[in-house]
């Protein structure tokens, strides 16, 4: 299959393939995605097979207005915090998960009886949607178990000759994927941190929960509130290993091991001090830069073939901090090294 590259003057080829039933890469301002016609499970499996993804992995589906949720008849009820949180976020990087009704196809939703809606803000995605007149399932473009994709060319080295067409609307500004939030459970539940922080989740609707999983590792045998959780993820080829200590201590322990098969994943301000080849997530403490950044690095590490090793610090959970903190921790398989106990 060859893949079209289209720009911006050309939503209305994109829209037509998803009309007929096939696969684009979308630009969105978490990552890009990669989508096809919600409603349709035949032309949904095939994002499963692009991507090579466990088929109990359910998609999140986006619209481009909250009344989509209504005229497409996609859950049984709106719950009064679903409201508030469209309100307060929509359009934006949050999924809201409810109760789904039978329209959803049993590919998007994977068993479940539940569906992840998503409203996005970038307004290529909100085009493509409108145009399409459907909504999209569009997990994230990237072969699974990758780093995901921050620009059409990161979608390109995974998915050229797999899908029918990527629309280049520039690299994402969020640079992960959106906050998961379930609301089918007794309390609110964060499944998966992102773009909007679960302080800002707690200030509009009061109490909200997150999930075990979103810093640890499941147990053998435990079932996955979000089963994307439960796999190894965004991993590049090379090793990541975390270091949990001070800045000093990361300096010295990163020097100590200095070899030309390692990289540090680090901060402008070690830039200097650092004794290997380095990729800079941004300035210390910029949690919005270092997320933006983070999968760009990655996949720039595993571009420099000879690289084995990579060596992080343990990002902080504040705020967006905690989005960067749960990709990391599945990029290094839970792999953490603690300085101050050596
Ligand atoms: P991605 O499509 O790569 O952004 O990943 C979507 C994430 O949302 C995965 O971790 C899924 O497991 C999760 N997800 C999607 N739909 C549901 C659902 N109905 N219940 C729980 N998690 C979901
Ligand atoms: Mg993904």
């Amino acid at each position: 299959m060859k893949t079209q590259v289209l720009d911006k003057s050309q939503v209305d080829i994109a829209a037509r393939i998803l009309k007929n039933g096939g696969v684009v890469g979308i630009p969105t301002e978490t990552v890009y995605g990669l989508a096809t016609d919600a409603l349709n499970g035949e032309a949904v499996k095939k994002i499963f097979q692009a991507k090579g993804r466990p088929m109990d992995n359910p998609l999140i589906v986006h619209i481009a207005d909250y009344s989509d949720i209504e005229k497409y008849n996609l859950v049984r009820e709106i719950p009064e915090s679903a409201e508030k949180l469209a309100k307060a976020f929509w359009p934006g990087p949050l999924t809201i998960i409810m109760k789904r009704t039978d329209v959803i196809p049993p590919e998007v939703s994977a068993g479940l009886d539940t569906v992840a809606i998503r409203f996005p803000a970038h307004p290529l995605a909100q085009q493509i949607i409108k145009a399409a007149g459907t909504p999209l399932a569009a997990p994230s473009a990237n072969l699974s178990g990758s780093p995901s994709p921050t620009t059409a060319r990161h979608v390109l080295n995974d998915m050229d000759g797999r899908i029918d067409a990527v629309l280049d609307g520039g690299a994402s500004e969020v640079g992960v994927e959106s906050t998961v939030i379930t609301l089918a459970a007794d309390v609110p539940r964060v499944l998966r941190p992102g773009g909007v922080t679960v302080e800002e989740l707690r200030e509009a609707l009061g109490e909200v929960e997150v999930d075990d999983a979103v810093i640890h590792q499941l147990k053998e045998g435990a079932v996955a509130a979000s089963p994307g959780m439960k796999y190894k993820h965004y991993a590049p080829k090379a090793n990541v290993l975390l270091l949990k200590g001070g800045d000093e201590a990361y300096i010295s322990y990163v020097n100590a091991h200095a070899a030309d098969d390692v990289c540090a994943l680090c901060c402008d301000e070690d830039l200097l001090l650092l004794k290997v080849k380095t990729v800079s997530l941004g300035r210390r403490g910029d949690y919005l830069t270092h997320a933006r950044h983070l999968f760009d690095c990655l996949r720039r590490i595993d571009e420099n073939k000879t690289i084995c090793t990579v060596y992080s610090r343990l990002p902080s959970v504040e705020g967006v901090g905690l989005a960067v903190y749960n990709r990391l921790i599945r990029a290094a398989g839970f792999e953490v090294i603690d300085l101050e106990a050596l």
